[in-house]
């Protein structure tokens, strides 16, 4: 079937992302938004866009219902759910599917199991991935799972089967904190995944997160995109990202490569997947879990292979086969991602929300900047604070950190915190420059005294000036509209209410 029409079930820079390729493409695209979204880049970059709910998500960017309905009366043929929302939800993939549409993305079946870490375990046992010591199934009996933490050995992490994004997580260091760290690690997984099962993994010292990317079709084709590096983290959540990584062997890239591919055959897998793993000190790897979709930081590995994925995705979804063979794929280059959060770092990277009062992007060779607001747009408080992701390239890892610094310096932002000053901490950092580095990196040399806060009084002043600046002349302009996209003098675009 071909796509002619997709409805992107997201916001932010992501939805913009998946509307590039599908223009790009010569699809149509239709956006929906929240009432707290109203004027987002991504809703005046869609050919249409449709309002499905007040702003929080749970009225309106997790309405898989609504979501159906506009589909219908706008005769959509297929839906991309980006990341976060409802790009995880088999019961939403199979409502999909069930109303004739297409979903980009897996089967709802490959979505269920990987979703549950523990299943996804089960389901990965026969072909014979690396696994972190631990637990098989939930917990039930507690005075049990206390003598398995002692004969796999302290530091223990009691993990959420149903967690994400960094939550439901707890380490034990040893067996006399087991029950308060076992009650908060249930009561938090109830709480945000509205599932208490929990399980043990041995904590693994000195861990790095890699990750590989695979891309399978319908057909039983599964290829990977090698790996990338993610272990620079808060909150066990990534916020440097890069590709290559600076540790990999050939010999273990392509066995973890072979893993990866294993896991995705384990759940007849289609679609862009990612197979996250940890790697010790001696570069052991294991298996971590499976996330069943477009993956925030998969710009590093577009750049370093020259594939698009979300176009890869879209053709995947029509039921065309791969036309890329494994042998055809090699890594060019290097890529370096930092995730801007409107977040203060000072302040234990606690969100900061707020207007953009200054907001110029960087440019030029080896930038790219996927982000979804302009100067003078709130960061709305009922969503995820990121506010762009800056990805560089450059021949080697040296000279795509160089370019890092370079981009971050150009990057002006003003009225929220943001991460930015301590991702330029980190790409200064010996450790990250030298690769010597692990998912401890955070808690281990970052202090907010290390950040220069206190810009001196010229710049400060510059700054205000050019802020005064830029305002006058955004006020200046007739509508906002105008200033974003390309020129489209012909776009179908209108604002609907879902009625
Ligand atoms: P990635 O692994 O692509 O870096 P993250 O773990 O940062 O992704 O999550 C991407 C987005 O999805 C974030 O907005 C995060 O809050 C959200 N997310 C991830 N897993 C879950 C989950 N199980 N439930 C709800 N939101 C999730
Ligand atoms: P989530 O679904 O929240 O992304 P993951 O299982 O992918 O959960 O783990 C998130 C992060 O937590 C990893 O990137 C890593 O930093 C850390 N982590 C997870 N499991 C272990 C482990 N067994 N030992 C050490 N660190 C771990
Ligand atoms: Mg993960």
């Amino acid at each position: 079937m071909t796509i002619n029409k997709i409805l992107v079930a997201n916001r932010g820079e992501i939805a913009l992302r998946v509307m590039r390729t599908a223009r790009e493409m010569g699809i149509k695209t239709v956006a929906i938004f929240s009432e707290a979204d109203r004027n987002a880049l991504h809703v005046r970059y869609a050919d249409e866009a449709v309002c499905v709910g007040p702003a929080p998500s749970s009225e309106s960017y997790l309405r898989g219902d609504a979501i159906i309905e506009v589909c219908r009366r706008l005769g959509v043929d297929a839906i991309h759910p980006g990341y976060g929302f409802l790009s995880e939800n088999a019961n939403f993939a199979r409502q999909v599917r069930e109303a004739g549409l297409l979903f980009i993305g897996p089967s709802p079946e490959s979505i269920e199991v990987m979703g549950s870490k523990l299943a996804a375990k089960a389901a990965v046992a026969d072909y014979d991935i690396p696994m972190v010591p631990g637990t098989p199934s939930a917990i039930t009996d507690r005075a049990e799972a206390k003598l398995i933490s002692a004969k796999i050995g302290y530091p223990i992490l009691i993990k959420a089967s149903a967690g994400g994004g960094g939550k439901g997580m707890r380490v034990v260091e040893s067996d006399a904190d087991f029950d308060e760290q076992m009650d908060r690690a249930v009561s938090e997984a109830i709480s945000s995944f509205g599932d208490g099962s929990v399980f043990i993994e041995k904590y693994v010292t000195s861990p790095r997160h890699v990750e590989i990317q695979v891309l399978g079709d319908q057909h039983g084709n599964i290829i990977h995109l090698f790996e990338r590096e993610c272990s620079v983290q808060r909150r066990h959540q990534k916020v440097v990202e890069e590709a290559p990584s600076a540790i990999l062997t050939p010999e273990i890239r392509e066995a973890m490569g072979q893993a990866a591919v294993g896991v995705a055959r384990a759940c007849n897998y289609y679609g862009a997947g990612t197979v996250e793993f940890i790697v010790d000190a001696n570069l052991n790897f294991y298996f971590l879990e499976m996330n069943t979709r477009l993956q925030v930081e998969h710009p590093v590995t577009e750049l370093i292979t020259g594939v698009d994925l979300v176009e890869q995705m879209i053709y995947i979804a029509e039921g065309k086969p791969l036309t890329i063979k494994q042998e055809d794929l090699q890594i060019k280059g290097h890529a370096v991602e930092i995730r801007v959060y409107a977040e203060d770092p000072a302040n234990n990277f606690l969100p900061d929300v707020g207007t953009l009062d200054t907001y110029v992007r960087p440019q030029g060779n080896g930038v790219r900047v996927d982000d979804g607001f302009e100067q003078g747009m709130a960061i709305p408080i009922y969503y995820d604070p990121m506010i762009a992701k800056l990805i560089t390239y450059g021949d080697d890892r040296a000279a795509a950190i160089q370019k890092m610094i370079r981009a971050i310096d150009e990057y002006q932002i003003s009225g929220v915190q943001t991460t930015l000053g301590f991702c330029r901490f980190v790409m200064n950092h010996d450790a990250f420059r030298s690769g010597q580095f692990d998912t401890g990196f955070v808690s281990k040399y970052f202090t907010a005294d290390v950040l220069d806060t206190k810009p001196d009084a010229e710049e400060t002043e510059l700054a205000a000036v050019f802020a005064a600046y830029l305002l006058d002349k955004q006020a200046a302009k007739p509508s906002q509209t105008q200033t974003v996209g390309p020129a489209r003098p012909k776009s179908q675009w209108r604002t609907k209410r879902l009625g």
